[in-house]
């Protein structure tokens, strides 16, 4: 059986980004259907730290009471260590944004945005996997897909795709440059050692040029987890399982935090894409938000935060084009300008400083200049917590910093 559903904006994809745009598009009275493959609550692989440009956005939307009623972890700091052994502990920068950078299970996280969404008066569909996309006018698309192995199809005006990383809806249409530009692992463990709200990045030379890291839940739970980049990954000929396996019983951090842990998720990986300045993020009757579009950002891996800021953005000039009556390619250009305003310089500046860090020496040296110069330590904690641009790294000020000493 064939469903014909219509709605003024489909959304496909219900995690940080989808569930945003939804929210703001349901708050300002549009008619949306929220479509997702899973049912919720569901797990995604995430290291769980949500950024204060994320809490940000949880505000506007209203739900900063109930993350701070939850009582989740705060970051409390950072500890870094270097190839050479180099350690830096860096509290959290409080001074760059009001708001704190918390740890949610994305399990939680994400259902509590979809609730939020449904709340507001968007439509859920769970359940449906959605990949094919036809014009039929310029205000009618017919999107189709399968709930379970029934054909669905689905009518709306506009849709947003929110549907991650490898979505369904850009690579045909020339909207994304190329594949997916890296993988991300993570494993949770119960009964382990450490502070909640601490955040342990280490390049340990298991894992070079990335890092490893360990972020400390409520309740001795912590997530542990590594990346690659896909052009590392083809040149190390590099298997990211055995690296994270490597950096958790080899690092002494990890193995110190682990001594009486236990395993209480298997490894669970996805891959990232962070290239939102080479990325279209419109087309005809169609939008694309979060991690569809390449918004993580290209140094930290901070993917929840951009995504949801982008969705608030496409959801404001979705607005806008439907009042016009016109959401032709034309009628999002706007969108367009405002999203790689939002992200250009940014993801330009990241992948630089990303590339100075991949030599082993530079990462020793900032770290021990993270440890011996408050003002430098600050500066590195508050580009880790995506609340400082990493060119204020590369402005001569604190170029003569780091290599003071
Ligand atoms: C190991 C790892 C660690 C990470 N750690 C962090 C971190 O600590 N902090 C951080 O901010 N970011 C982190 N990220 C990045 C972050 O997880 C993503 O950037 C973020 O989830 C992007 O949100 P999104 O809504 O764009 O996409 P997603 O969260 O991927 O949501 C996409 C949704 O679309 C649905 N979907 C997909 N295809 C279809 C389809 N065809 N039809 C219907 N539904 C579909 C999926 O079920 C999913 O619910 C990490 C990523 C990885 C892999």
């Amino acid at each position: 059986m064939t469903d014909n559903i219509d709605a003024t904006v489909l959304i496909v994809g219900a995690g940080p980004a989808g569930s945003t745009a939804a929210y703001f598009l349901a708050r300002a009275g549009v008619d949306v259907l929220l479509v997702d493959q899973a049912t919720f609550p569901r797990d995604k692989s995430c290291g769980d730290s949500i950024c204060p440009g994320a809490v940000e956005i949880l505000d506007k939307m209203g739900l900063s009471d109930w993350v701070s009623l939850k009582g989740y972890a705060k970051n409390i700091g950072y500890r870094l260590s270097s190839p050479n052994g180099s350690v830096a502990n860096i509290p959290f920068p409080s001074q760059f944004s009001p708001y704190p950078n918390y740890l949610i299970p994305r399990r939680e996280f994400d259902h509590t945005l979809v609730q939020h969404a449904v709340a507001a008066g968007a439509r859920l569909r769970e359940g449906v996997r959605l990949t094919g996309f036809e014009r039929i006018s310029a205000d009618t698309v017919c999107v189709t897909g399968v709930e379970g192995k029934t054909p669905v199809s689905l009518t709306a005006k506009l849709v947003i795709a929110a549907d991650g990383s490898i979505s369904a809806f850009t690579s045909r249409r020339g909207m994304v440059p190329g594949p997916t530009d890296g993988l991300a692992l993570r494993q949770y463990y119960g009964n382990v050692a450490g502070e909640p709200g601490q955040f342990e990045l280490h390049w340990d030379k298991s894992v070079l040029p990335a890092y490893g890291f360990i972020f400390h839940m409520n309740d001795g739970i912590a997530v542990f987890g590594t990346g690659m980049f896909r052009k590392d990954q083809q040149r190390l000929k590099a298997n990211i399982q055995e690296r994270l396996t490597t950096f958790m019983t080899q690092n002494v951090y990890a193995r110190k935090a682990l001594e009486n842990a236990r395993p209480i998720s298997p490894v669970a990986g996805h891959p990232y894409r962070d290239d939102a300045e080479l990325v279209k993020p419109y087309a005809d009757n169609l939008m694309l938000v979060g991690d569809a579009a390449g918004t993580g950002h290209p140094m930290t891996g901070e993917g929840v935060g951009p995504a949801m800021i982008s969705a608030e953005i496409a959801a404001r000039f979705a607005i806008q084009a439907l009042q016009n009556g016109d959401v032709s390619e034309i009628g999002l250009v706007g969108y367009g300008l405002a999203f790689h305003k939002q992200f250009d310089s940014l993801h330009k500046i990241s992948q630089l400083a990303r590339n100075v860090l991949t030599f082993p020496w530079m990462v020793d040296r900032t770290i021990q200049r993270c440890a011996k110069d408050p003002i430098f330590g600050a500066a590195m904690a508050g580009i880790l917590a995506g609340v400082v641009s990493p060119g204020e790294m590369l402005k001569p000020g604190m170029a003569l910093r780091l290599l003071a000493g």
